[in-house]
């Protein structure tokens, strides 16, 4: 038996500072009397030395070394801070008996996140009646949240609503899973905030979700509609893509320069507003369907 040779393990790249899933690791052995060490293994042992992981030596980086592909080992389940090795077992390589070398590396976990969030309510709500949301959470790490529970709470946190994500990934997301859902609207003209929240998915991994808003203002419900037309006040040619808000209901006139928009009855501010034009601003008061001309001056940005 001649003399063994001694190496020296390394990891290559830097460990991200927090992991949630996998560990991406890619390890480099060096012999000190220059072996190529392909075919060879390397080891990633716990804290509990268990092996979680193993990968063969593979080709050489630059010559001197025999380094292993990328390859990725299961973060440990609970969240917390760890130090693993990556270890080169003492064994043989052509003939020749190698010595162990161990490097330590160490890292974080970090529990999952769901990520919530809420669109597609119509501003305002029409106070009294229904109105659509849609819903959705994605876990930092892509677990699956098919049929997950979630509740919306009003402005009390009493709960309004409960129900399910659906089953499938919404379609262009990665992991997102959805619900589109119909809530009553309270009875009222004013803003509300309420509370979007899910139960954490049933996983060996820890979960931590935040909640998300569901905001939103009520108001009368639309009795009239109002056909607001917007010219040029000099030439009287229709402008289009105007904006126009009465109240808090907006709409963009039209290539005849109209814009339709239903809106509760009584006094109401009707704003309109279009680039390189004098902003126009009344109040005026609604009682049935009106059909309203407004001329804005022109007045270039210079
Ligand atoms: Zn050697
Ligand atoms: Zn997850």
């Amino acid at each position: 038996m001649g003399n063994n040779h001694a190496t020296k393990i390394s990891l290559l790249g830097d460990m991200p500072a927090f992991v949630r899933a996998d560990i991406s690791l890619q390890a480099r052995v060096v012999c000190d009397a220059g072996c190529d060490l392909a075919g060879t293994m390397v080891r990633v042992i716990d804290g509990g030395d268990a092996i979680v992981g193993e990968a063969e030596l593979l080709y050489t980086s630059d010559g001197q070394d025999t380094i292993t592909d990328v390859f990725t080992v299961k973060a440990p389940m609970n969240a917390g801070e760890y130090t693993w090795r990556a270890v080169y077992p003492a064994q043989e390589c052509e003939g020749i008996r190698h010595d162990a070398s161990e490097t330590p590396f160490s890292f974080s976990v970090r529990p999952h996140s769901l990520s919530l969030s809420v669109w597609g309510i119509p501003f305002p709500v029409a106070r009294g009646g229904k109105f659509p949301i849609c819903v959705s959470a994605s876990c930092t790490a892509g677990c699956s949240l098919a049929n997950l529970p979630f509740t919306i709470c009003g402005d009390r946190g009493e709960e309004v609503f409960a129900g399910r994500l659906g089953a499938d990934i919404k379609e262009g997301t990665a992991s997102t899973y959805w619900a589109a859902l119909e809530l009553n609207a309270p009875d009222d003209e004013a803003l509300h905030k309420w509370t979007y929240r899910c139960a954490l998915p049933e996983s060996d991994h820890p979960h931590t979700a935040r909640t998300a808003p569901v905001s939103f203002r009520t108001d009368a419900p639309p009795e009239h509609t109002l056909e607001i037309k917007i010219v040029d006040g000099y030439e009287n040619r229709p402008l289009e893509d105007a904006n126009v808000m009465v109240g808090f209901y907006k709409a963009q006139t039209d290539a005849r320069g109209i814009a339709r928009i239903c809106v509760p009855g009584g006094t109401q501010e009707l704003r309109v507003s279009k680039e390189n034009y004098v902003p126009h601003n009344a109040l005026f008061s609604i009682d049935r369907d009106q059909t309203i001309e407004v001329g804005l001056l022109f007045q270039p940005m210079l």
